[in-house]
């Protein structure tokens, strides 16, 4: 019997980095990973090609997906929309492949609802762990900035609620790590792996 794979959702405020964390995290070839290409209606940037960064398609065309629940999950960001194709997710998995999600936190949540055994991460910026001593150091910070900072702080904390695992984007190397060692202790986990030993356990008896 093939293993299910893992879903990964790998999700956090915009501008803390995801996009480069991903690519990094796919250098590491020896891992089981398989990236959801998703759709998008943004217009291709420069060097970016269909099928490979995005889907490019028509609002037309994702309003169909959407009707014809093709997507996992969707969300507008900005003026456009994304989503990610529910068809390749559902048969890596099934190949036992772990699919890796690079999505914004509101995607998250609904892959959340309907994938609760996702494994899901947080990519925080390391501004938080910066704050405590910004605060500390108010004197020296206008009131005011200090304050908008920590308001920002608080809705980015506030988002990191429903997330199983919080990795810090203070290097990106260091982040990459920390996300391949939380894949690697995931599949170890109890539940998944105890079944390899069930015929042995059976055979003792
Ligand atoms: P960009 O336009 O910079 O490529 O992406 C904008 C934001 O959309 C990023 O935060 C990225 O993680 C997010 N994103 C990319 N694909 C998807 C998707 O399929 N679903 C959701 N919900 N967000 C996505």
């Amino acid at each position: 019997m093939v293993e299910r794979g893992l879903l990964i959702v790998l999700s956090g405020p915009s501008g803390v980095g995801k996009g480069t964390v991903r690519k990094a995290l796919f250098e590491h070839e020896q891992y089981n990973l398989t990236y959801s290409i998703s759709v998008t209606t943004r217009n291709p940037r420069e060097g970016e090609t269909d099928g490979i960064d995005y889907f490019f398609r028509s609002r037309e065309e994702f309003q169909r997906m959407i009707a014809q629940n093709e997507l996992l999950e969707y969300a507008q960001y900005v003026d456009n929309f994304y989503g990610t194709p529910i068809a390749y997710v559902e048969a890596q998995l099934s190949k036992g492949k772990d699919v890796f999600l690079e999505i914004e936190v509101q995607g998250a949540m609904k892959v959340k609802k309907s994938f609760p055994e996702g494994l899901f991460i947080f990519l925080a910026p390391p501004s938080l762990s910066e704050l405590k001593s910004r605060i500390v150091n108010r004197g020296t910070e206008a009131l005011d900035a200090v304050e908008n900072r920590m308001a920002a702080a608080r809705e980015e904390l506030e988002m990191m609620e429903a997330y199983d695992y919080v990795v810090e984007n203070d290097e990106v190397h260091l982040a990459c790590q920390r996300i391949l060692s939380i894949i690697t202790a995931e599949h170890l986990k109890k539940d998944r792996v105890k079944h390899r030993y069930e015929s042995y356990l059976e055979e003792s008896e």
